[in-house]
């Protein structure tokens, strides 16, 4: 079945048959006919909704339900002689023509009718005639008719066309005193002189114009302007969104069925503060757990860190330790917080019930600020597996070691050129280390994993460190080559059937092409994985407009409880923030309507809130250019937020903040 033969089941199914009509022979008559060759070609994707849709010379083609309505009225038999006023886009002129040998039909637009003329030919359909013309005079010639159906909503029932009915013979035409709204009447022809009329209840048509309609053309122009309001591009979003009251209750089974079988799905936020979307991350992770078999989750947290949850969470560690070991670095908050002590304890009670290793989720961190633990990590494997080998690889780190706990000293050390660098030490760890791979993997898999990780991390880090002042992208870029390099350890690890919910900041898992990151050269995680996992990726960002946040004011600086500014006015944020909706899902790859995608490809400010925030520069600081569809494949909304609920716990010295936009 071709798409469009889907989607006309659809409308059988969806709009007619759900609504009571179960005429089956108007029913195949809708089902033959291709709606979608009577549409403009850039209407197209929209051939099969539930509505009337613009057609040439400000008229409309009619809503399938009501032509099919319509047409069941007229209770029509195959050797019927059939009249049409209104050809329009000649769609419904076919669905008579499905049913019934003669169709005659009359428009009074010369554009409409030379288009509907060659349609119809173009389509076979030979038993149509269609004449240019007021209809509301009828077709004496080819008169009397079995059926007459007006497609244009008249001030009363023209006397030509009750004349040119046969007896027996039905007329369907909408009536009304106003331009608004109509009743639509059958009338019936009972004898040479009496006609029974009925009303079939209240409809909306473009005005009949002519001799027995309405008189002049601005009615018609008024009538066009009410039924086509141009739509503003929060009222398209709003169209095509799906909103949801709150986070506990919402509704994923679309989410889930857009997501597919995608291999990797990338969680975003606008800032590293907000609980709202570590909550909402945590109910989609849960999902992708449970109903789609995802057993690994990686986040913008440093390897070691994140070694304590997943230890903890495959009950090897007595709790997530939270208030005490991991992220004691600043910032923190960022996942040192209530929200994260929630979902690990689900993924702990998770990993509980199932049986096999296999199927137990796994929690992983793929950033690399964490030098001086991993060193730690890799020295203290090395001793229990090969205590000679790390004797040789504690005189090698021996080199970075002064900067340990403040790594970014490093690189200004290097600037200054008093030390040597370090690449070739913490390299031959790592070789070392790799060279030994399968006899230590024998021992325990797990256990090599994370110290393998751990060396590669400070390999990383130390360019990461010693290019950080020299050129501040390509620091970024060898972070999020970093991320993505650890993001296939990973899934190499846990098999080639596993899959990864990745949560990171929006500027890491939003395509960096597509936003004004690309033109300095940055690129990014999210964009390494769609260039790798092509569609079976899935990249949702997040927004907010207004509320709190927790962030510091500069780097190192204690944690505050801040407002968020109300968006800019030229943001994607503020766009979104005029929705008549507080919090929606909006699919951008598969969007409900194509044309709002088109409408916000436009690009617009983007509002990034890192682990600082400093709402006197904010423009300068946290806004940069993006084009939201090509960024991500989903947008998740929630128009206010609050501020995440860090963990009180002792904090460690930090490292310098490399976030773009100068966060
Ligand atoms: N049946 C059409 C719907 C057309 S809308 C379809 O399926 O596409 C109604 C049409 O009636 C408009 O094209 C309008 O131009 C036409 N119309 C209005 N007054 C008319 C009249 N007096 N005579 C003929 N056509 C008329």
């Amino acid at each position: 079945m071709s798409d469009f033969e889907q989607l006309r089941q659809q409308m059988i199914d969806f709009q007619l048959v759900a609504r009571g009509l179960h005429d089956q022979i108007v029913l195949n008559a809708l089902k033959a006919v291709p709606r979608e060759e009577f549409i403009p070609t850039d209407l197209l994707e929209f051939a099969y909704r539930d509505s009337p849709l613009p057609i040439a010379a400000s008229q409309t083609i009619s809503q399938p339900y009501i032509v099919a309505l319509m047409t069941a009225a007229l209770e029509l038999k195959e050797n019927d002689r059939v009249l049409e006023v209104g050809t329009g886009s000649g769609y419904a002129a076919a669905v008579l023509a499905e049913i019934s040998d003669n169709v005659y039909t009359i428009e009074r637009h010369k554009i409409l009718v030379d288009t509907a003329r060659q349609r119809l030919q173009d389509l076979g359909y030979t038993n149509v005639q269609v004449l240019h013309g007021d209809g509301t005079l009828g077709w004496p010639e080819h008169a009397p008719f079995d059926a007459i159906v007006v497609a244009a909503g008249g001030p009363e029932v023209p006397k030509s066309l009750k004349q040119q009915l046969a007896i027996g013979g039905r007329l369907v035409i909408p009536v009304g005193a106003s331009l608004d709204t109509q009743k639509l009447v059958r009338v019936r022809r009972i004898s040479e002189d009496v006609y029974e009329e009925e009303n079939l209840g209240s409809v909306r048509f473009v005005p009949l114009i002519g001799a027995a309609g309405w008189e002049d053309e601005t009615a018609e122009i008024q009538a066009t302007v009410k039924l086509k309001p141009e739509l503003s591009l929060s009222e398209l979003i709003y169209q095509s969104s799906e909103h949801f009251a709150n986070i506990y209750d919402v509704n994923l089974n679309n989410l889930m069925e857009r997501i597919d079988d995608s291999r990797v799905v990338l969680l975003g936020e606008a800032s590293h503060g907000t609980a709202e979307f570590h909550e909402m991350r945590a109910r989609i992770t849960q999902e992708l757990i449970e109903k789609k078999g995802f057993t690994i989750v990686a986040a913008e947290a440093d390897w070691p860190d994140a070694a304590h949850i997943n230890n903890y969470i495959h009950g090897l560690e007595p709790d997530a330790l939270l208030q005490s070991k991991p992220f004691s670095r600043f910032p923190t908050w960022m996942w040192a917080n209530q929200s994260i002590l929630e979902f690990t304890h689900w993924l702990k009670a998770h990993n509980d019930k199932v049986g096999s290793s296999d199927d137990k989720v796994g929690f992983y961190g793929l950033d690399l600020y964490s030098l001086y633990s991993s060193m730690e990590v890799v020295l203290k494997y090395l001793e229990e597996v090969d205590p000679e080998t790390a004797e040789v690889a504690r005189v090698r780190y021996g080199c970075l070691t002064p900067w340990a706990v403040d790594p970014s000293l490093y690189s200004l050390a290097i600037l200054t050129k008093q030390y040597r660098e370090c690449e070739k030490e913490v390299l031959t760890t790592l070789q070392n280390l790799l060279k030994k791979r399968i006899k230590y993997s024998l021992a325990d898999g797990e256990k090599f994993f994370n110290a393998e990780q751990n060396a590669k991390l400070v390999a990383n880090a130390e360019r990461y460190y010693r290019t950080m002042y020299y050129a501040e992208s390509n620091s970024w870029n060898q972070r999020d080559q970093h991320m993505f390099e650890t993001l296939q350890d990973v899934l190499k690890f846990r098999g080639p059937e596993s899959k990864v919910v990745i949560w990171a900041h929006n500027s890491h898992i939003g395509d960096a092409s597509a936003t004004q990151m690309s033109a300095s050269g940055e690129i990014n995680l999210g964009q390494l994985v769609r260039q790798k996992y092509g569609d079976k990726t899935y990249i949702i960002g997040f927004g907010t407009d207004h509320g709190t946040v927790a962030a510091a004011s500069e780097w190192g600086g204690p944690l505050e409880i801040k407002q968020v500014e109300p968006s800019h006015i030229d943001s994607y944020e503020r766009v979104c923030h005029e929705v008549k909706t507080d919090n929606f899902l909006l699919p951008l790859r598969q969007p409900l309507q194509k044309i709002t995608r088109k409408k916000l490809l436009l690009e617009r400010l983007e509002r990034a809130i890192g682990v600082i925030y400093k709402p006197e520069s904010e423009l300068q600081s946290h806004y940069f250019y993006a084009s939201l569809p090509h960024q991500f494949d989903e947008y998740i909304w929630f128009d206010e937020t609050r501020a995440a609920e860090a963990l009180a716990k002792e904090t460690t010295k930090g490292i310098p903040d490399t976030f773009p936009f100068g966060v």
